[in-house]
């Protein structure tokens, strides 16, 4: 398992674990109901040794599957239930709703990065890789509307979202797509699953960022907006503090 990673930078071959955000935190801050729903899945999804090389099989026996589209099953109800019954966190519920449409995401809890942006065997690699367990749920790392959900050739099973400002992330040989065309989306909310699809060198996110429809370097634009993707790390926090 170890040689197909053996081509990356020293610097990403080990498993280094980094702490992750604090997840409960987050949950208060954004909706319960997204939080939920991904935490869960990847949760027992994490236990696998190398995320690259997961047996969808094994995913499938090991029941992650089953709870992920469960999952996604009740969280339209749960949605429109945790907003009239949030356990009496009307104020932060408020705060939270006004923060969305500024507040940027990581897109998946657990995940490998494993490729850059820029010139990748004589070619322009327009955005990053993100490798993950083969069907785990990724999400919205900003709200916007949904403009493409479909199959698009080397790109696979590919979502496209466009925010306020005319920006647009790219989300890239999915397994499965669980948002259509048209749909509006939040920052955090489960879009699509994992996969291999279209030109795929293995189970990951290809992430791509748009600006004024040109591809622009994920990770300093994410930077700017208090999302690392390299060490992991969302800073929600910010947005909904500035915003109460
Ligand atoms: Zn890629």
């Amino acid at each position: 398992m170890r040689q197909r990673l053996s081509s990356e930078p020293d610097r990403y071959r080990g498993r280094r674990r980094v702490p992750t955000p604090p997840r409960s935190r987050y949950a208060v801050a954004v909706t319960a109901a997204f939080a939920g729903a991904g935490v869960v899945a990847i949760g027992a999804a994490s236990n696998f040794p190398d995320q690259k090389n997961v047996d969808p099989q094994a995913l499938q026996a090991h029941g992650a599957v089953q709870s992920v589209d469960d999952a996604i099953a009740d969280r339209a109800d749960d949605s429109a239930a945790s907003r009239s019954n949030n356990r009496g966190a009307d104020k932060q519920q408020v705060s939270a709703d006004q923060a969305t449409k500024d507040v940027w995401l990581l897109p998946m809890d657990d995940y490998q990065f494993t490729s850059a942006y820029g010139v990748r065997w004589g070619k322009l690699h327009g955005g990053i890789d993100l490798a993950g367990p083969e069907g785990a749920p990724y999400k919205a790392i900003h709200a916007g509307k949904v403009t493409k959900a479909g199959y698009y050739g080397g790109y696979g099973y590919q979502i496209t979202i466009e925010d306020a400002e005319g920006n647009e992330v790219i989300y890239a040989h999915s397994r499965r797509l669980l948002v259509k065309a048209g749909d509006k989306v939040k920052a955090g909310q489960v879009i699509g699953l994992v996969g291999n699809t279209g030109a795929s060198y293995g189970t990951h996110l290809h992430l791509e960022i748009h600006v004024n429809g040109t591809p622009t370097d994920p990770i300093p634009f994410l930077r700017d907006r208090g999302v690392d993707i390299k060490l992991r790390v969302e800073s929600v926090f910010a947005g909904v503090a500035a915003a109460s």
